[in-house]
């Protein structure tokens, strides 16, 4: 090397210029539940209760000793698919620079180009593509909402996990009355059964409860047609829910449409979608008032990004589904006041936890996610599989 070239690669280490990943480690962790859950999917016998979730973690090393770690996860079906793509597409990673997470996206795609752009596919591609973002966020020295830009130091937060279906009424309560002590804002129940006249009974009871300033959503899991939705969601407009969510198929955004412009009460849809072009179907039908996209169902944050600059140009509210560790930064560097959907399930994978106070989830202030994989994580783990120099 001439002095010149010398002293240019020294600047660049010093400044954080061009760095290369070295070493990428995808762990596969099932994580098991304490009780097997049950939302109305189960109550019309589309599906079975939910037992675990599969999780896909990555975490990325660089030879500047820099690190990111990311996330995917699947519930039911598609934990193996997603780590088994995930597995053939992550050598493309070693020798690139991680800055440049546009252009490693892209490149995964294309190599992964004959299975398409959503879906397991791009699932895969997300845990990589988040691991780049904390990475990224990390060697900034920010938290990754600061990195993208935030609005607000913290975004209010409802509970879900305390309103599901297998779950008997005074149970839901007393969740709720816990979440509400906890500093938790709203409490989202779920509905959709195959009898409308339970579900009433339960909405009913909870909204006596909370009395009428809690807000208060309920969820139907896509299981009404339209006619049903139409009627029951009249029935509800007493209520005033602060959204319908999933009232009808995750598909159908004509249907959606239909229903946001009869009802009163918003309609939120979008956590069954896995890629921005199918929530571009619900922007353009003006199908919901509330999108819920799911950063690792779409695909990662570089997707989410593009579909959170088309909903706020639409004049839609975001409530991301799920996911509430990567979600709250997004949420946070949304320009609408946004909703963050509280869940403690995911709480045994990491060491750190988030501050809940006031209605709202805050943003951590540790640069990155602010999350490291716990003991028991890496217990659960049952395959891993690494490339490029350890
Ligand atoms: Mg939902």
């Amino acid at each position: 090397m001439t002095i010149i070239a010398d002293a240019q690669h020294a600047t660049e280490q010093t400044i954080g210029g061009r760095d290369r990943i070295r070493h990428v480690k995808l762990s596969t962790l099932t994580l098991p539940l304490e009780v097997p859950i049950s939302d109305a999917k189960v109550l019309t016998g589309r599906q079975k209760p939910m037992t675990e979730i599969v999780f896909l973690f990555a975490e990325i090393a660089t030879e500047q000793e820099q690190s990111g770690i990311g996330f995917s996860y699947s519930k039911r079906a598609g934990g193996p698919a997603q780590y088994a793509h995930a597995k053939e597409i992550a050598d493309n990673l070693i020798g690139e620079d991680p800055n440049d997470i546009g252009k490693i996206y892209t490149k995964l795609l294309w190599a992964g180009a004959s299975v398409g752009r959503s879906g397991v596919a791009t699932q895969a591609i997300a845990v990589i593509d988040i691991a780049l973002y904390d990475l990224k966020a990390k060697r900034a020295g920010l938290p990754l909402a600061k990195l993208f830009g935030a609005y607000r130091d913290s975004v209010p937060t409802y509970n879900t996990s305390g309103g599901f279906l297998h779950a008997p009424i005074e149970e839901v309560r007393a969740r709720a009355t816990q979440s509400l002590a906890q500093g938790i804002g709203g409490i989202k129940i779920k509905v959709g059964q195959p009898d409308s006249r339970i579900d009433l009974a339960r909405v009913t009871a909870v909204r006596e409860h909370l009395g009428e300033d809690v807000p208060l959503m309920v969820d139907a899991n896509q299981q009404w047609d339209r006619t049903t939705a139409l009627r029951f969601g009249r029935v509800l407009e007493q209520f005033g829910l602060v959204w319908i969510e999933e009232p009808l198929d995750a598909y159908d955004a004509e249907g959606h449409a239909q229903l946001a412009a009869a009802l009163d009460t918003p309609i939120a849809t979008g956590e069954m979608l896995s890629s921005v072009a199918e929530h571009i179907a619900l922007i353009e039908h003006r199908s919901a008032d509330v999108i819920q996209p799911d950063a690792p169902r779409i695909g990662g944050i570089t997707p989410f990004l593009r579909l959170a600059a088309l909903a706020d140009q639409a004049n839609l509210q975001l409530a991301p589904h799920f996911a509430m560790e990567i979600h709250l930064h997004l949420a946070a560097a949304y320009p609408r006041e946004p909703w963050v959907e509280h869940f403690e399930w995911l709480n045994p994978l990491f060491n750190e936890r988030l501050e809940i106070r006031d209605g709202r989830m805050w943003v951590p202030r540790r640069p990155g996610l602010g999350f490291t994989l716990s003991e028991q994580a890496y217990a659960w783990v049952t395959d891993t599989a690494e490339f490029g120099r350890a």
